[in-house]
């Protein structure tokens, strides 16, 4: 059965599927010995904190490692013994019951509150309610490090702690219901290149089965026949080729020789040591909000500038676009008070709350202009939705540019400025725009959901979510289109279709400048596009903007990249 998700980390796998969703048994009743009792919950905290501690010692990430100090903190905390021993003794109940009330009302606390950040961590202190219950029942919880077989992990809301380990051999997917691509497990999957898909429900997998996960394309294989399994080992020992190959892959050049930019996405501190081993061509989209996330306080302009600085100076002379902060939307900050909405993927997110934030975005755009004296950086700005705003927001830049002459530090004068083209406003009047501004880059993740009123991180509709419906295509050459009587500007996509192979055929043949992809797929990207034939390419997608259904979209496509990259695909 081929169940369809949403494709979070790339690659494929094979292996047994193992659901870690520990079930806890139901809670005890009556009345029983308190003494016995305390001692077996003092002992559960106990274990549950050694785990903890285990955990933080081969943690790489700083946020994972802050988040599992979080979790031990909590149970470090002298009241949690006082109180637990207060209700055992007094109600003389189990210790399980003593726990669950002691961490239902910590949870209630948390979710009641008007701060996101902590109503998020709400959800932390159910994982420490679930490793403390299980310490008491003696339930085995899972371990990486004492896999012996390769396996495909299944859960219904899997989380970052299943992979905090230095252990990885054996685990060859993840599968989760729950969670997006950027929540802590779809951005830890992607960096260490684990395949991994989302918005599978664990219902449809049984335990042990053999399972297959496609991360490219975003489905997984389950009751598999033999036949089948030969194929898909045949098909990942080409993968395994694939990759080999791309070992060598240095530029994106077509069969008649037309070159491509391909950059990296990046926003994780731990992406600076990859830069120098990957051929990428500078950063097109790098996503300041993952600096601000997680912390209690906003970070300062001076820490900002040494992280951009970092990457600009290892990136020599290669192009670095920096987007100014993407907050709201399902990215939330403890200090960025935006209040619960009904819908925040159409609320007060992004250049919206910079615009009526204004010192805050002075501060962040002062951070971007000091690192420009270092490199060659642009600024981007998200979510634009119209002209005014591209006007109001370059107002405060000059402001900052004007702050910074005073303060006599250096910043380069003619610093290019672009929007992200995400919201279909602006997809409308892009050649109104492109006067505006230095480059466009295509947002196509969040341009497919507002174009097509299909929510991106529902798992019911994952179907709905197509970059080829047709109505998203002829956005996307409005857009290209609007950009080539400009020789000085370019336009890029930093969505995830840049690095669909079939997106690849499309965009090549709208001509699409720059491709900006996630770091595990810049080799990849290139060699799709060496594999194409330019002007070839031109004319079929010429030949497919006259498709009325996504389907004849695609299955054109199809047949086009089987033919162009063969095995490959
Ligand atoms: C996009 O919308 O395509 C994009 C790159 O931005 P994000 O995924 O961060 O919203
Ligand atoms: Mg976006």
């Amino acid at each position: 059965m081929k169940l369809l998700g949403i494709k979070v980390g790339n690659g494929l796998g094979l292996g047994k599927a193992l659901i870690i969703d520990a079930k806890l048994p139901e809670l005890n009743n009556g009345t029983t010995d308190s003494k016995k009792e305390i001692k077996k919950v003092f002992k559960a905290i106990d274990e549950a904190i050694v785990d903890y501690e285990e955990i933080i010692k081969v943690l790489k990430d700083d946020d994972l490692k802050s988040l599992t100090e979080f979790n031990k903190n909590v149970l470090i905390s002298p009241s949690i013994k006082i109180e637990l021993e207060k209700t055992i003794t007094e109600q003389q109940c189990y210790g399980d019951v003593a726990i669950d009330i002691y961490f239902a009302n910590k949870i209630k606390q948390l979710e009641n509150l008007d701060n996101n950040y902590l109503k998020e961590r709400a959800k932390d202190v159910k994982d420490i309610r679930h490793k403390v219950l299980a310490k008491y029942y003696g339930i085995k919880e899972f371990n990486p490090n004492l896999l012996k077989e390769d396996v495909i992990l299944v859960s219904n809301e899997m989380t970052a702690n299943v992979l905090l380990t230095d252990n990885l051999d054996h685990i060859k997917g993840v599968i989760s219901l729950l969670g997006g691509k950027t929540s802590h497990i779809g951005i830890l999957t992607t960096s260490l290149g684990i395949p991994s898909v989302f918005g599978i429900d664990v219902k449809n997998i049984l335990n042990d089965e053999l399972i297959f996960i496609d991360g490219n394309k975003g489905f997984v294989k389950t009751n598999l026949k033999d036949e089948e399994i030969k194929k898909i080992k045949e098909k990942i020992k080409i993968e395994i080729e694939l990759n080999k190959e791309l070992d060598n892959v240095k530029e994106a050049k077509t069969l008649d020789g037309y070159e491509f930019e391909v950059s990296a996405n990046a926003g994780d501190l731990t992406e600076l040591e990859k830069i120098n081993s990957i051929p990428l061509d500078g950063i097109g989209l790098f996503r300041t909000e993952f600096l601000y996330l997680n912390k209690t306080t906003p970070p300062t302009e001076d820490y900002l500038f040494e992280v951009y600085k970092s990457f600009v100076t290892k990136l020599g002379d290669k192009p670095m676009i920096i987007r100014t902060l993407d907050i709201g939307g399902d990215k939330k900050c403890p200090y960025i008070d935006i209040k619960e909405e009904a819908n925040p993927f159409l609320g007060y997110r992004a250049i919206r709350y910079c615009l009526d934030h204004k010192d805050f975005f002075k501060t962040s755009l002062k951070a971007i202009l000091r690192a420009s004296a270092f490199g060659n950086i642009s600024i981007m700005y998200p979510m634009i939705s119209s002209k005014e705003e591209i006007i109001k927001a370059n107002e405060i830049l000059e402001e900052a540019k004007q702050d910074l002459i005073k303060e006599k530090i250096k910043f380069k004068k003619d610093i290019k400025v672009g929007i992200m083209i995400e919201i279909p406003a602006t997809a409308v009047i892009a050649d109104m725009l492109i006067k505006e501004v230095d480059f466009f880059s295509i947002g196509t993740n969040d341009l497919v959901q507002y174009t097509t009123a299909v929510d991106r991180g529902n798992t019911q509709i994952t179907s709905l979510y197509n970059w080829f419906n047709p109505g998203v295509v002829r956005l996307l050459k409005n857009t290209i289109d609007a950009t080539k009587d400009y020789d000085n500007k370019f336009v890029g996509m930093c969505g995830e279709m840049a690095a669909d192979p079939l997106g690849i055929i499309l965009l090549v043949g709208l001509g699409l400048d720059e491709f900006s992809v996630n770091m595990n797929m810049v080799k990849r990207t290139k060699k799709y596009i060496s594999l194409l034939n330019k002007e070839e390419t031109t004319n079929f997608v010429d030949s497919l903007l006259t498709l009325t259904t996504a389907k004849e979209i695609e299955d054109k496509l199809n047949k086009y990249a089987k033919e162009k990259y063969g095995k490959f695909y």
